[in-house]
């Protein structure tokens, strides 16, 4: 299947089954705003659970925060983002569609990125065992074309990024031809600047109202509270502050169902460090958030780090964990060392001393900063690229079906266990009812007795509940039920009193933890 439609079906599979709605849907829907449904909002609260766990509770210099999403104005200026929260946008003068200039290069990247994977998928194919890849890339012409295409594309998109230089960005896009998608045309706008945050009043405009910013980023409620959560909680450096919330961004282009949302929800954390110590910093969070993605389960080779081109004007050192989407490797999450400069402008802006006295040192300093900073929504649709999945099963009769199935990791499945009485008579829906009952304090269960087992196995499956529990008229004698198992759909006969250990032990964050 082509990865557009894979892309599609899951957006439609993400509806149909309650996780994600379009804002205002009654009213054709608001751009690049989604709700979360049902099932939605369960999966989006395992994945903040698994976070905030890793972070506060395997961290004991880790401590939480949850800060307000208005804040004082002057604290986007201190940031930079009045001057310099902006994206590089283009027209297509044809189809009158608006891009980010930057989106449109690294898209192009890509393309000759994916020219030079054909040419070895292609060649593994030929040589089979005997492939040697790094030798064939080192070698192969039209891999080395490319290849070179791409440096050459990376360097001049560097450099005009770090120069501000909009008109070779422009020119980038001239040279390399880049066309519109929609209207498949070369005839473009200038590239302008477009500042992302939205702003509103607040207070009464008689009593002169005063304009705000919704945050576009969580992290600078961190940064202001910096002495706050110090002094009281007595931290001592390093460590780090960690933060779930909301941030808006008046994104330009918002075609990419959650993955580019006009208002999101961020898990930051700020680390804060001695100056001179952010690099093995840097080097520690990258490698732990990178353990945190892979200890999900969703395949090692479906992430990857990306080093930033250009540097923003705080930071000294980025990177991304990107993992590959339907449309191609994409940016979930990013590590960035931050120097000292948030808190420096905070200092300057506000006219207070915002320092550490180090007893170590025994003198007093601006701390460094790390920061990883994740994106939930990004976080869920990878999770639900990831898990999507369609089988050919052997259905009634023998006849072939096929089986929509979320192969989601057990711990942030959103129901864990669903309770059918093969039934719904001879005792047995009270059976099941007494199962729900005793399981409900631990795990998110659910009861169903309409239709056949078939298809109310069908229908878990395609909301990822990792075990369904069937009680059947032996249970009545034997008090044993059959698990079965969504990815194996095998089966096995256990006894009632036996299922909460077993359950447990599969949907136990503590295992996740431990490989990490
Ligand atoms: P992009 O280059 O894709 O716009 P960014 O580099 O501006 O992203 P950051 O400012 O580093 O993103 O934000 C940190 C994280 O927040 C991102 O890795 C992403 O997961 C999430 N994020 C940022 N913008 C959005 C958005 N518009 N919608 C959903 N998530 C977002």
């Amino acid at each position: 299947m082509a990865q557009e439609d894979v892309f599609k079906k899951l957006v439609a599979h993400c509806k149909e089954y309650g996780f994600v709605f379009q804002s205002s849907e009654i009213y054709d829907g608001l751009g690049a705003v989604y709700d979360y449904g049902q099932n939605g909002v369960e999966l989006k609260n395992n994945i903040k659970k698994y976070w905030w766990d890793s972070m506060v509770l395997l961290h004991e210099n880790v401590v939480g925060l949850d800060s307000a999403i208005f804040m004082h104005p002057t604290t986007w200026k201190a940031s930079g983002h009045v001057d310099a929260f902006n994206d590089p946008l283009i027209d297509n003068k044809d189809s009158k569609k608006r891009y980010r200039a930057d989106v449109l290069i690294e898209d192009l990247i890509q393309k000759f990125e994916e020219k030079i994977n054909k040419e070895v998928t292609k060649a593994r194919k030929r040589f089979g065992d005997s492939f040697d890849e790094a030798k064939f890339c080192e070698t192969n012409p039209r891999v080395l074309a490319n290849q070179e295409k791409i440096n050459t594309v990376q360097e001049r998109f560097a450099k005009a990024l770090n120069a501000n230089d909009l008109e070779d960005l422009r020119q980038i896009i001239i040279d390399y031809e880049v066309a519109c998608p929609i209207s498949g045309t070369k005839n473009w706008t200038d590239v302008r600047q477009f500042n992302l945050m939205f702003a509103t009043e607040i207070g009464s405009t008689a009593d002169g109202a005063q304009k705000i910013y919704l945050r576009p980023e969580t992290a600078q409620g961190i940064f202001v509270n910096f002495l706050n959560v110090q002094k009281t909680g007595r931290m001592k450096l390093p460590f780090g502050i960690a933060q779930i919330g909301k941030a808006f961004r008046n994104e330009i282009v918002a075609r990419q169902f959650i993955f580019r949302m006009r208002e999101f929800e961020q898990m930051e954390m700020q680390f804060f460090v001695r100056p001179g110590e952010e690099m093995k910093w840097f080097e520690y969070w990258k490698e732990m958030r990178m353990k945190w993605h892979k200890a999900m389960g969703m395949g090692e080779e479906k992430y990857r780090y990306h080093d930033h081109e250009k540097l923003a004007h705080y930071a000294n050192a980025a990177t991304d964990i990107e993992y590959k989407m339907p449309f191609g490797f994409k940016e979930v999450e990013g590590i960035h060392s931050r120097t000292d400069f948030d808190l420096t402008q905070h200092q300057e802006h506000s006219g207070k001393k915002i320092q550490y006295f180090d007893p170590e040192l025994n003198k007093n300093y601006v701390p460094y900063v790390i920061e990883t900073s994740i994106g939930v929504d990004r976080m869920f649709l990878s999770i639900m690229a990831g898990a999507y999945t369609e089988e050919d099963v052997e259905g009634k009769d023998g006849k072939k079906e096929k089986r929509v199935v979320l192969k989601l990791p057990a711990v942030l499945a959103p129901i864990k266990l669903a309770v059918l009485p093969l039934v719904k008579k001879d005792g047995l829906p009270e059976k099941a009812r007494a199962i729900v009952d005793e399981l409900k304090f631990n795990f998110n269960c659910q009861y169903d007795e309409k239709d056949s087992i078939g298809k109310r196995y069908r229908r878990q499956d395609a909301i990822g509940t990792p075990f369904c529990v069937t009680i059947d008229h032996d249970s009545l004698e034997d008090d044993s039920v059959t698990i079965r198992y969504r990815d194996t759909m095998e089966q096995e006969r256990v006894k009632i009193a036996d299922l909460q250990g077993i359950i447990a032990q599969k949907v136990s964050m503590k295992e996740l933890f431990k490989q990490m």
